[in-house]
């Protein structure tokens, strides 16, 4: 079974939500992870079971980033928002290159996510 981990930055949550229920049947046969509140709203309410790590300013990022760089991760969906400022912009760069490192699929936007979601 897969490991995807899904990130959302908070103003593309609903965003998030909504793609999570739409593939849920795909998600349903992966092994979900997520930064805390991305992870807390896709559980409660698109009903998935996610392991959630710390909240993505917290460190949540870079938790995802251990586990891509442990072999823990397969693939990362990541929708993040260029349009606000983060206190962890580094963490989020961090992330990207590690993807890039070791060669993982990673979606930063909601038209790579649905052709990556259908073909892992
Ligand atoms: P969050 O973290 O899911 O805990 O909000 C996401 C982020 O901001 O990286």
């Amino acid at each position: 079974m897969k490991n995807v981990a899904l990130i959302a930055h908070d103003n593309l949550k609903p965003k998030m939500v909504e793609w999570a229920r739409t593939n849920k049947n795909y998600l349903s046969k992966f092994n979900l992870f997520a930064t805390g509140t991305t992870g807390k709203q896709i559980e409660e309410e698109v009903k998935l079971p996610v392991t959630r790590f710390k909240s993505g300013p917290l460190g949540g990022d870079q938790q995802i980033g251990a586990g891509v760089a442990e072999g823990r991760i397969d693939a990362i969906i990541f929708f993040w928002d260029p349009l606000a400022p983060h206190p962890h912009d580094v963490d989020v760069k961090a992330l990207l290159r590690i993807a890039v490192v070791y060669d993982i699929p990673m979606a930063c936007n909601l038209a790579t996510a649905n052709l990556i979601i259908g073909n892992l």
